[in-house]
Formats: C-alpha cells, sequence, structure tokens
C-alpha cells in the first residue's frame, strides 16, 4: 500500500484524484486550506479509515512521510486567482518549494498539476510540448500563469540539482461534478445560469477557443503520469484535443439543458487566450493515454450534477 499526499486534495480535480487512489488500495492525506475547496468534496471519504484530511496551507512546510506527491493546491479559476494575485504566486512558488522539499527528504515522487496558461495567449496551434509560450508576465492573469511557470522551473531545478523524481503535467480546461456552483469557470457558469433561466453571459464575442476534457479522463491520466518510470518527467499536455469556440458551447448547454435562457455579451477579459487545443502525441505514447469521454457526454454528467445541488 503507497502512502499518497494530494495537496489541493478538496478541490474539483483534487477531491476525484483522492477517490480514484483510495479505490486502488493506497493510504491518501488529503491537504487543502479550504480557500476554493470544501469539506463537502470529500465527505464522502471521511469514513475511509485510509482517508485523511489535513488542514494546512501549502505556503508553509508540512512534514509527512509518502511515497508519492500529487500537487495541486492553487486557485484555478480566473476570479479566485486573481482574489487575491500574491497569494496566488505564493501558492505555486512557496508551495512547489515545500512540496519538492518533502519529495527531497523522503524520497517521493512528486507530481506538478501545470496548466496551458503556460502556453498563455499562444502563437502556436494546437500547442505542443515544445512551445514555450506567450505570456505577459505583469498582466491580470500573470499571477497565475507566471506562478506556474516559475513552479515548473523549480520542479525541473530540483530534479536536475537534487535527483528529485519529478512529474510535470499541463492541463488544459477540465469540467465535470464537483465544480463549485460559484467557481467563475466557462462551463460550471453557463450550465448554472442555464438551470437558473439566466442569461448566459459570454466574455468578448465568443469566437476563443477552449478544448474541454472530463475530469475522469483527466483524473486517469495523472496517475498513468505518476505511475511512469523515473525517466519519464515531462511536462505531457493532458486534455481533450477537441477544440469549441465559446459561442458553440454555450449554444450546446442552452439545447442540453432546455432552458429559455438567452446569451448575453460582457465586454472580454484582459489578457484571454484566443484559441487553445493541446497536442497530445506524448500523452499517447508515452502514458497511452487520451480521453474517452467527449464534450456532450461530460456535459450531461455535469448538467446532472448541477441540477441535483441547485435543487
Ligand atoms: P480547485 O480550485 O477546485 O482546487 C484547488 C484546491 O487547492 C482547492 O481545494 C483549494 O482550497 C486548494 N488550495 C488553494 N490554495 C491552497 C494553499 N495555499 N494551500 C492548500 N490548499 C490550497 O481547482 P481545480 O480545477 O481542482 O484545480 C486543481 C489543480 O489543477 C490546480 O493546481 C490548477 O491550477 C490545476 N489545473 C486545473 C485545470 C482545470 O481546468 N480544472 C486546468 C489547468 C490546471
Ligand atoms: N468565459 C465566458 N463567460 C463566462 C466565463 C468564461 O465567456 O461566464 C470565457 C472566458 O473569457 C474564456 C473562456 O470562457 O475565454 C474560458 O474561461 P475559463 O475561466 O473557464 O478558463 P480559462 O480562461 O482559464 O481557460
Amino acid at each position: 500500500m503507497k502512502r499518497i499526499l494530494v495537496t489541493g486534495g478538496a478541490g474539483f480535480l483534487g477531491s476525484h484524484l483522492c477517490d480514484q487512489l483510495l479505490a486502488r488500495g493506497n493510504d491518501v492525506i488529503c491537504l487543502d486550506n479550504y480557500f476554493t475547496g470544501s469539506k463537502q468534496n470529500v465527505i464522502h471519504l471521511l469514513d475511509n479509515p485510509y482517508f485523511e484530511l489535513l488542514r494546512h496551507d501549502i505556503t508553509k512546510p508540512v512534514y509527512v512521510e509518502v511515497d508519492e506527491v500529487y500537487n495541486l493546491a492553487c486557485p484555478a479559476s480566473p476570479i479566485h486567482y486573481q482574489y487575491d494575485a500574491i497569494k496566488t504566486i505564493q501558492t505555486s512558488v512557496m508551495g512547489a518549494i515545500n512540496m519538492l522539499g518533502l519529495a527531497k527528504r523522503t524520497k517521493a515522487k512528486v507530481l506538478q498539476a501545470s496548466t496551458s496558461e503556460v502556453y498563455g495567449d499562444p502563437y502556436v496551434h494546437p500547442q505542443p510540448e515544445e512551445y514555450w509560450g506567450n505570456v505577459n508576465p505583469i498582466g491580470i492573469r500573470s499571477c497565475y500563469d507566471e506562478g506556474k511557470r516559475c513552479a515548473e522551473t523549480l520542479f525541473f531545478d530540483y530534479h536536475r540539482q537534487n535527483k528529485v523524481r519529478i512529474k510535470v503535467v499541463r492541463i488544459f480546461n477540465t469540467y465535470g461534478p464537483r465544480m463549485h456552483p460559484n467557481d467563475g469557470r466557462v462551463v460550471s457558469n453557463f450550465i448554472v445560469q442555464a438551470l437558473k433561466g439566466q442569461d448566459i453571459t459570454i466574455y468578448g464575442d465568443g469566437m476563443q477557443t477552449r478544448s474541454f476534457c472530463y475530469c475522469d479522463d483527466l483524473i486517469a491520466g495523472l496517475i498513468a503520469m505518476m505511475n511512469t518510470g523515473d525517466s519519464v518527467t515531462g511536462p505531457i499536455n493532458l486534455g481533450n484535443p477537441t477544440e469549441f469556440t465559446i459561442k458553440q458551447l454555450a449554444e450546446l448547454v442552452i439545447e442540453m439543458t432546455g432552458t429559455k435562457s438567452g446569451i448575453i455579451y460582457k465586454p472580454a477579459v484582459s489578457d484571454d487566450p484566443m484559441q487553445r487545443k493541446p497536442v497530445i502525441d506524448k500523452a499517447k505514447q508515452v502514458l497511452n493515454w487520451e480521453p474517452r469521454v467527449q464534450l456532450r457526454e461530460g456535459l450531461m454528467r455535469t448538467i446532472e450534477y448541477f441540477d441535483s445541488i441547485l435543487k
């Protein structure tokens, strides 16, 4: 039995990861400061003797003995990571240093949940891992983008300098049940608005694109990455390469929920990337992984979830 630390374990992706790691017979420590996560996401695990919940902030060191660390702690939605930008950078940078220090001391493998945001507003489309990105270092998204980029740098420096066993994955927009209704990201916003009969808010002209991955697929990719041999460090893109405009997403949500909501257009947000689609050849070759759940099916499950919690 492996003992595994999941930082950000009470968040959207972290809680699904805890579920899967426990189902595979591991001992799981879920660390979270509940900034955007919630006990509600893991409440069903509290009776499991192989599950422990640790209220902690990863900007401070933590001493636990583990075999693997999944470092997911960081607010991921623009409204939440911009709420306290300095804290967001601290979480990415100090959090990475603390988790890498822990991995160095315990000789644990450590996986970093990096992001497609490291590509910024990309000039190369679709985005392969070799692309270095086009990121504004001083804008309102920089606290997140540059924080995550610096965390990647730290991961590779600890690997080169201290032989820490690292795994870096770049996650593209992922959605599903347990996103917070006020999370602010596009899929949850549109579904919640549709279910409440409110107008659907598109920022800008809606022609910007994203490629949406269902959470179960993503979690399978994270675990496959952790289980690779020590020579595999990444970075590896994880995401669903089917690209949609935000307007198409709005129309699909309207159709699938049968809502009477209309669409309203709001001003574009600053530094909003115009297009995003992962090249996933590496994930296919190295991890034997590719997403299985297409947008319509994933949206159906997510709509069912929000319908049940909004009642
Ligand atoms: P989320 O906001 O639901 O989860 C983040 C979790 O981290 C929350 O439980 C939050 O309380 C916790 N947290 C934040 N700061 C912390 C701190 N200082 N100490 C301890 N815990 C802290 O978001 P998510 O979508 O589940 O994202 C999880 C990870 O995956 C994040 O690192 C995010 O950057 C990365 N990621 C997610 C996506 C996506 O589309 N979902 C895309 C790219 C990267
Ligand atoms: N978006 C939108 N309406 C919303 C929320 C988001 O039009 O209510 C747009 C946003 O401007 C961006 C895209 O949807 O172009 C994805 O936004 P999200 O915050 O989900 O993720 P990210 O920008 O980090 O990819």
